[in-house]
């Protein structure tokens, strides 16, 4: 599946907040938001007014940038979370908290989101015994995800692993350290997620 790879921090900027899509650069001084606090381009520091549907679409822009996905793919999440029951917002959130690479990254096997969705596809990861590399797999509970026995010798995985200890840890997940193992739990917790996304706000997009 296609993937943006161009220069991501302009998204910051765009979004007008931290999407923590860099790893340590994001906690430096480095970080281009907290040196430029204006949005990118000729005209990022005029005044601008934001209607409505522009803060839909700015919303719908910051998730699907912090999840690294393009609209099609995007659009095709919203589409099932809009025929699942209940909230579709809420529905949204889990269905992409429940991507393979998301999963990944939670555990603390890569540090940032597209770190994690390479290592899926370069086939470091088992799911149940069977190896997966499609970072859009869906995770179920009770799903084993295990760091292939040749992979756990990776420096920079290990060093990902240690250096996760300091982030906050999801409820829905139980990682085993010493034996690079995952374990879902259950459905992701919407009140888990730290960065303020309103769904609710993509929702009244779609449905235009
Ligand atoms: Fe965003 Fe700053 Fe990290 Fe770049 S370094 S991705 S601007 S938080």
């Amino acid at each position: 599946m296609a993937r943006y790879t161009g220069p991501v921090c302009r998204y910051c900027r765009r979004e007008g907040m931290k999407l923590f899509l860099k790893d340590i650069r994001c906690a430096t001084d480095k970080c281009s938001y907290e040196r430029n606090q204006y949005p990118p381009g000729q005209h990022g520091q005029g005044r601008i007014r934001v209607s409505e549907y522009g803060q839909q679409l700015r919303e719908k822009q910051k998730v699907k940038r912090l999840y690294g996905l393009l609209e099609k793919q995007f659009r095709g999440y919203y589409k099932s979370a809009n025929n699942q029951k209940g909230n579709t917002g809420e529905n949204l959130m889990i269905l992409l908290e429940r991507r393979l690479d998301n999963t990944v990254f939670r555990l603390g096997f890569g540090a940032t989101r597209s770190e994690a969705r390479q290592l899926v596809s370069h086939r470091h990861f088992l799911v149940n015994g069977k190896r997966v590399d499609v970072p859009s797999y869906q995770v179920r509970a009770g799903d084993v995800i295990v760091l292939q026995e040749k992979s756990q010798k990776v420096a920079r995985i290990q060093e990902n692993l240690e250096r996760s200890l300091n982030r906050p840890r999801m409820s829905w997940l139980e990682v085993d350290e010493a034996n690079f193992t995952g374990t879902v739990l259950g459905l992701p917790v919407r009140s888990e997620l730290t960065l303020p996304i309103q769904e609710n706000l993509i929702v009244e997009l779609y449905s235009r």
